[in-house]
């Protein structure tokens, strides 16, 4: 090594270590195979997920996060695959985006353009944000969970609160109400990631208002905002040790 090199080298170093990038996984939910739920225009719930995440990489780029995608539209991988991405990254954050449902008998089978379609008979509306004790980071999980869904109430959307109701496959306890905070400890991307992580339920897609809502391009692109400053808000607010019991 000669002696210039050498001077350059604790310089290079500082550069590197003042504008590490912030690194965030975004997992668009399920795959082509298991396509989760279906809504009421007969689109499953995965098309909603990869156009989302799609749509919310280059805005997370744009305050300089480096975004890695779990899987790409036509990928089918596990739920263990997606954190441990997140996990041997060391990622700042890892965000799950999925589009919700409800429980069978409050749906009716129907069909739209001859394809399989269902759609709720009653109201089953908003967004919902999952954190779980078991992962890796819970109290900046759950920050970050609040972080986000502070910036989604003003744009006028309600949380579902719905996935409190005392039966199997409901009964998630509440974090916070105001915020449609869950706590759902089994969840495998949330409880195999070491770093924070919060699966996000953007709307519930067979529920025809909803669907229409999350169908629009300026709504999804002002929850997509909403994300963006709620990561970007995320170092100042969320860096302390803390427990969500
Ligand atoms: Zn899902």
């Amino acid at each position: 090594m000669n002696i210039k090199r050498l001077l350059y080298f604790p310089a290079v170093l500082f550069i590197n270590f003042t504008f590490a990038q912030p690194i965030i996984v975004l997992d668009a939910g399920h795959t082509p195979e298991a396509a989760g739920a279906l809504g009421a225009k007969g689109i499953y719930e995965v098309e909603y997920n990869d156009r989302f995440v799609a749509e919310l990489k280059p805005q997370l780029e744009a305050i300089g996060y480096k975004v890695i995608l779990t899987r790409n539209p036509e990928q089918n991988i596990s739920l263990q695959q997606r954190a441990r991405i997140a996990n041997q990254l060391n990622a700042d954050l890892f965000l799950s985006i999925h589009h919700d449902s409800t429980r069978e008998k409050y749906l009716v089978q129907t069909t739209v353009d001859n394809l399989p379609a269902q759609r709720t008979i009653e109201p089953f509306r908003g967004f919902s944000a999952y954190v779980s004790n078991k992962n890796g980071s819970p109290f900046s999980s759950y920050c970050f969970a609040e972080n986000l869904t502070k910036q989604i109430l003003p744009l006028g959307r309600a949380p579902a609160l719905y996935h409190t109701d005392p039966i199997k496959g409901e009964n998630r306890p509440l974090l916070n109400k105001e915020y449609g905070i869950y706590r759902y400890d089994n969840l495998v991307v949330l409880r195999s990631t070491q770093v924070p992580a919060v699966l996000l339920e953007i709307g519930v897609i067979p529920d025809e208002e909803d669907e229409a809502w999350v169908s629009n391009s300026q709504n999804r692109h002002n929850m997509q905002q909403a994300i963006v400053r709620a990561v970007a808000n995320y170092q100042d607010n969320c860096i302390k040790p803390y427990s969500i019991d």
